[in-house]
């Protein structure tokens, strides 16, 4: 999958795209990482039958928790929703201070999560890691092991996954890009630009 990433990644990062084109290419990297964030779900075995004869099929073993960031990441909702069928999902919404970049929480609709769930959470762009961080100490707060929980991504920058690393160390962060750095604005170079403004057009 590293190479369909690297090319869905340069489509996504061309500024000259149309929206369709972006919104088609985000779904498909959204898409990969879906697939990707499978393989680090436990699966278990089921008896089914077949039209000619039992046979042992796999299925998905814990429950799926899917935490939408407001707002980019329900961009990343339905192609996940196409794997984890099941799931249910908390919706959490932060917007960051464009000057100072801190996130700030205006929504919080996340289920009780048993010990037993896994969590997985969405946001296209991890740039300092601030949004990122509020999540997980909402998590944290309701005694979530940082074991159960899965960060899906698309890109990040290198100082958002340490500052995420050095306060959740045991979750999983996945992405299609680890970019160069943060720009003074605090977005990713390269990057994208504005993800959320391009995807649902208001830039
Ligand atoms: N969010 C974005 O959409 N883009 C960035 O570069 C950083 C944060």
């Amino acid at each position: 999958m590293e190479k369909a990433k690297t090319i869905f990644l340069s489509i996504l990062r061309d500024k000259n795209i149309s929206r369709a084109k972006f919104r088609e290419t985000a779904r498909r990297l959204a898409e990969i990482i879906a697939h990707e964030t499978l393989e680090h779900i436990e699966t278990k075995t089921i008896p089914i039958e077949t039209p000619i004869a039992p046979a042992q099929g796999v299925a998905i073993k814990p429950h799926i928790v899917l935490i939408p960031i407001l707002r980019s990441g329900i961009t990343m909702l339905e192609p996940f929703l196409d794997y984890f069928t099941k799931a249910t999902v908390g919706v959490v919404g932060l917007k960051r201070d464009e000057k100072t970049a801190i996130a700030h929480m205006y929504y919080n609709n996340v289920p009780p999560i048993p010990d037993n769930h896994k969590i997985i959470i969405l946001d296209p762009m991890i740039a300092t890691g601030g949004t990122a961080v509020s999540t997980l100490e909402i998590l944290k707060e309701r005694g979530i092991k940082e074991e159960n929980i899965i960060f899906a991504s698309i890109i990040c920058a290198p100082e958002g996954l340490q500052n995420i690393r050095s306060e959740f160390p045991k979750i999983t962060i996945l992405t299609a890009g680890i970019d160069d750095q943060l720009n003074k604005d605090k977005f990713i170079i390269p990057g994208l630009g504005d993800f959320g403004d391009r995807y649902f057009g208001t830039e």
